[in-house]
């Protein structure tokens, strides 16, 4: 890996300056001791966050002495998983709160050396399975997912991806132009997931380097780049990433924000950047027991969502990955849920809610059942509230259209190809 294009957390660090004193009135994170001093252009410059990534049990205790008692169960985490936050993401930790969102999602938790034999896997994706180059995972036929680092500014304790991301000893090969070159050499794929790690972590040169080889394949449709650094570090979508990016449409934002404590003032200009420059956010949220498992939590988060244009797009049941148990839900929380939010709130604020099978099965789509029973040209179909009405199918049933060849050879589906799309569904 070229660490010079990969900025270092917690790397050198640039001394912060006194703040101005203005009477009584104090920045929310100057009630922190250790920031007291940081001044709002310090702590709105990402890379000031970058620089004073919080990584050791001990600046913890100086910022929360409330977790002085959970002290050595962090330390008993830290020989084998990462530990980092922005000062940003944990400035947002109710320390009253012993299960507080933020501070589930962030700090470490003794529970997390717990592997349940015979349920939980190292790679419950089966990526490893599906990497024709390293860092490259090629599943479905017209997608592939670029992992071009192994680095974040939050290392999520829920992390799917721990096996790489959070584990000390791994680290993921990264081979930019050998995965381009694939890229380039498959025709069938039209879409790229840009990701890591956080994709927004790299140095701009070495992700325009990225995006300037993807856009210039012409079967390459559509980029997508998957971030968390709106909810955990948004002074990082700055005017100048946001004109580089957009220079490569279309591209497609995909974040991750996971309860309403996560949208800020700051998170919200995040997104308004993005989606003022044409750049679309969808949001996908894991559903985390304890943090966001209800009803309530997540229908407040979808319509914030929506109010700040992202579009909730997945919900993600949490995956088979060691050491994360204590945050999977029985799969009917996440079924409960939907049938709260279907009909309640606008279509638009719905994410899909899905599972990601093991074994690289892909995303399975699960919720409630609203088709109650099929009969002879009539189904019986239920609606938010309950009510059955009858639907009367009718007697003509050739559904061929007579465009239906043009696009297969526009799609290149091979008639032969498995699936309703001949090899590309
Ligand atoms: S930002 Fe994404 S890749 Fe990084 S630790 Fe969090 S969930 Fe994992």
């Amino acid at each position: 890996m070229n660490h010079t294009e990969t900025l270092p957390p917690g790397g050198v660090q640039s001394e912060a300056k006194p703040a101005k004193a203005k009477g009584s009135a104090k920045h929310p994170w100057q009630s922190f001791k250790k920031w007291s001093h940081v001044t709002p252009e310090q702590w709105n410059d990402w890379q000031w966050q970058y620089h004073h990534l919080v990584t050791t049990p001990e600046e913890l205790i100086e910022l929360f002495p409330e977790f002085e008692g959970e002290v050595e169960e962090i330390r008993s985490t830290l020989g084998k998983y990462k530990f980092a936050s922005t000062p940003y993401y944990l400035s947002l930790i109710n320390p009253k709160n012993p299960e507080d969102p933020i501070k589930l999602q962030a700090i470490p938790s003794r529970l997390e050396m717990n592997v349940e034999r015979g349920v939980d896997l190292r790679d419950p994706l089966s990526e490893d399975r599906d990497m024709p180059v390293p860092g490259l995972v090629h599943r479905y036929p017209d997608r592939v997912l670029f992992l071009i680092t192994e680095i974040c500014t939050v290392y999520c304790r829920f992390c799917t991806r721990r096996r790489v991301i959070l584990e000390k000893e791994s680290h993921i090969e990264r081979q930019i132009d050998t995965n381009i070159d694939y890229i380039r050499k498959h025709p069938e794929i039209h879409d790229v997931i840009i990701s890591g790690g956080d994709a927004l972590v790299v140095g701009e040169s070495l992700l325009e380097r990225v995006l300037k080889g993807l856009r210039a394949i012409p079967h390459v449709y559509v980029i997508r780049i998957g971030s968390r650094i709106p909810p955990v570090c948004p002074m990082r979508i700055t005017e100048s990433l946001v004109s580089m990016l957009k220079k490569y449409q279309p591209l497609y934002f995909m974040t991750h924000f996971n309860h309403p404590y996560e949208i800020t003032p700051d998170s919200k200009k995040a997104c308004a950047l993005l989606v003022d420059n044409g750049i679309p956010v969808l949001n996908q949220t894991v559903l985390l027991r304890k943090i966001n498992s209800c009803p309530f939590i997540m229908r407040e988060m979808c319509y914030e969502l929506i109010r700040m244009r992202v579009k909730p797009y997945y919900l993600y049941q949490c995956d088979l990955s060691e050491g994360i148990s204590h945050f999977r839900t029985p799969v009917s929380k996440g079924i409960e849920i939907m049938e709260s939010l279907r009909g309640h709130i606008s279509g638009l604020a719905i994410p899909t809610y899905v599972i990601d099978a093991p074994g690289g099965g892909g995303k399975v789509p699960v919720g409630p059942t609203y088709l109650i029973s099929e009969g002879d040209h009539k189904v019986v179909v239920r609606n938010y509230a309950g009510k059955l009405s009858v639907y009367t199918e009718p007697q003509e049933t050739d559904c061929s259209c007579s465009t239906t060849d043009e696009m297969k050879s526009k799609l290149g589906a091979s008639p032969q190809g498995a699936g309703p799309l001949g090899g590309v569904a």
